[in-house]
């Protein structure tokens, strides 16, 4: 339902654009990847295990009338990175926009934490922004600009007492999006984060399944519901577009007000 809102609102902002969503055959990647395709973007998608579902999501942004390159790719490992960067330049030679969104939560107490655990936490959702931002910088380079969108998580603003491991790496999102936007400047790249709270996805059924309840979560955010998938794709798609072009090094939070 709000998946149609979004599309009656949305504009023709990103015609010509080529972008990469890392982590889009589901949740908020997924929502983002048909976002920047309504907004008249090509889009290079990518999954871990769930092909059939990314195939699903490619033949969506098909049927918009976009161009899709749909991949296996795993974010945590410079190799498959690379694999994926190259194959945008032998098809595109163009990226306008990377959107580093492939994520994964664990939710264990802080004494039971083992080394794999956070090894692991770390590679997938803060080397990998590394890894990413780092082998496309040559094509925006090379093209004299474009942007970059990292989905950092109110955990990393907050802290979280069951995920220290993830909001570490959240909080290091932030910190990286901060200093790639001035490292990246004088390239014409701009650099920003979105934070989202609680979404709805699978990762947000791991969360009501286990240590908060949909009422625990409805008490806490002001605006009374967790959002969804699409209301973090509109701040995306705005991010994207040259509406945000003198912004960079921000966060935008997309949270129902859970931390002001
Ligand atoms: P999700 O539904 O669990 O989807 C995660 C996506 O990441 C899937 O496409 C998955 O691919 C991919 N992925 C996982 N590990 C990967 C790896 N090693 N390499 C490549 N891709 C990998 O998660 P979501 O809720 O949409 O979350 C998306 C982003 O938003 C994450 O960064 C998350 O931390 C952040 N976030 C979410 C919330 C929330 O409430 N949902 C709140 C704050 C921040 P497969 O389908 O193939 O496994």
């Amino acid at each position: 339902m709000s998946e149609i809102k979004h599309t009656e609102l949305s504009m023709n902002r990103l015609a010509g654009k080529f972008a990469l969503v890392t982590g889009a055959s589901r949740g908020i990647g997924r929502a983002i990847a048909l976002r920047l395709a309504r907004e008249g973007a090509d889009v290079a998608i990518t999954y871990a295990q769930n092909r059939e579902m990314a195939e699903t999501v490619a033949a969506e942004i098909q049927t918009l009338g976009r161009r899709c390159l749909c991949r296996q790719m795993n974010v945590a490992q410079r190799d498959s990175v690379r694999t994926m960067v190259t194959a945008i330049r032998e098809r595109w030679n163009r990226l306008d926009i990377l959107v580093n969104n492939a994520g994964i939560l664990q939710l264990k107490p802080f004494a039971e934490l083992t080394d794999v655990d956070w090894d692991d936490m770390l590679a997938v959702n803060l080397k990998s922004v590394f890894l990413c931002s780092q082998e496309t910088l040559p094509l925006f380079k090379n093209q004299g600009g474009g942007t970059i969108i990292n989905i950092s998580s109110v955990g990393g603003q907050t802290g979280g007492t069951m995920s220290p491991h993830y909001a570490a790496a959240k909080a290091g999102v932030i910190s990286l999006t901060k200093s790639t936007a001035k490292i990246m400047a004088p390239w014409g790249v701009t650099v920003n984060a979105i934070a989202p709270g609680y979404i709805r996805t699978d990762m947000y059924d791991t969360i009501t399944s286990t240590t908060e309840s949909e009422a625990d979560i409805e008490r806490k955010v002001p605006l009374g519901k967790a959002g969804e998938a699409p209301d973090v794709a509109a701040a995306a798609a705005f991010l994207a577009s040259s509406d945000a072009r003198y912004i960079t090094g921000q966060v935008i939070n997309v949270n129902g007000g859970v931390f002001v």
